[in-house]
């Protein structure tokens, strides 16, 4: 038997003992869980504003680190004892969306830590197409950390980023005025990542002062929204163009419409936050500002590499940031209280050690 968190509804994950999985197909692996950290994203479900997964009885999580227990017989790229970065869903490589890298979207993807997947917060997890999924543990990262960031946060910043500037020819870059709307710890990857291209000023708007703090440590011009009127304020500051983008990682309708309401006129809105609303603005909004929008999940797969060597550079500066502040030495009680600080936002990212710290 094994411990596990699992989902009953909306404020309700319970600690339970649960069998350790088995292997369903040969290709599939069972990971011994090192790390597994709680991720923004499942606060809408546990909060109760996402459809989507309510029904009870699923063991949470989608960032998971940890060393292959057991594989089957049709794995070939890894060993039993490999430390692995399972990425947050998973991907087949071989479908028509993979092929194009929208490996978000797999035919058969399925997300760790939902109805149709047991999830990383437990002492071990089933990781299917193991060959087609995991990412060995680069030796940068051995110790510490911050790999866990890799299974999530860091590349879908990092893409959220890219998804600004791609749209741009490179000699602009540097004169490109950027906004980040929502300053938690995918957007901080996000800030990191879009730092690397040099663009004139990044603005940064949240609520929270910690995590304005933590934008203006990286250079960012902060905008608190519930004293300032950020919309003008961007405005004024940027001679009522707009900014060139917007990175919103909010996922709530309103974060999206000031998105619309500062980025200039064929500028571009990269959206990675999960939205469960309606659009906050038309489709002739759209047209009259010649607006570009980029939703949806990180292609994981197409961006890794980069990303990855981007967190390797930038790797003590993460630390430095702390974006980790909470590391739960084993997975018991202690993880309700570690769940409703970082529900009300006073903890950024906190990690769980379900076989012990030193796993
Ligand atoms: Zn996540
Ligand atoms: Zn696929």
């Amino acid at each position: 038997m094994m411990k596990a968190l699992l989902f009953y509804g909306a404020y309700d994950v319970r600690l339970e003992e649960r069998p350790i999985p088995k292997l369903v197909d040969q290709t599939d692996v069972i990971v011994k869980t090192t790390s597994a950290a709680l991720c923004g994203s499942e606060l809408h479900r546990y909060r109760g504003h996402s459809k989507a997964n309510m029904k009870p009885g699923y063991v949470c999580g989608h960032e998971g680190i940890g060393v292959i227990h057991e594989k089957g017989s049709e794995v070939k790229n890894f060993a039993v004892g490999d430390r692995v970065i399972v990425p947050f869903l998973t991907s087949c490589n071989e479908c028509f969306n993979c092929k194009r890298g929208v490996h978000g979207r797999c035919k058969k993807g399925r997300n760790f830590g939902g109805l149709t997947l047991d999830g990383s917060q437990a002492q071990y997890f089933l990781a299917p197409m193991a060959d087609a999924i995991l990412y060995r543990l680069p030796k940068e990262l051995e110790g510490g950390e911050l790999a866990i960031l890799m299974t999530d946060i860091f590349p879908t910043g990092f893409n959220g980023a890219k998804q600004a500037f791609i749209d741009t020819p490179q000699d602009q870059w540097k004169d490109m005025s950027i906004a980040v709307i929502g300053c938690g710890p995918v957007a901080l990857c996000a800030i990191i990542s879009a730092l690397e291209y040099g663009p004139a000023r990044i603005f940064a708007v949240d609520s929270v002062v910690s995590r304005l703090k933590a934008a203006e440590e990286l250079g960012c011009i902060a905008i608190n929204f519930k004293e300032v009127d950020a919309v003008a304020k961007i405005r004024e500051a940027t001679d009522n163009n707009g900014v060139h983008a917007v990175i919103e990682g909010v996922g709530m309708s309103p974060a999206l419409k000031t998105a619309y309401d500062i980025v200039c006129p064929g500028g571009k809105i990269s959206s990675f936050g999960v939205h469960n609303g309606e659009l906050p603005f038309t489709a002739a909004d759209c047209y009259n500002k010649d607006v570009h929008i980029k939703f949806g999940r990180c292609p994981l797969r197409v961006v890794f590499h980069d990303a990855l060597t981007t967190l390797i550079r930038n790797r003590e500066l993460i630390e430095r940031m702390k974006f980790i502040d909470l590391v739960v030495p084993e997975l018991d009680e202690s993880f309700a209280d570690a769940l409703k600080r970082f529900e009300c936002g006073e903890l950024n990212k906190v990690v769980f050690k379900p076989n012990g710290p030193s796993a």
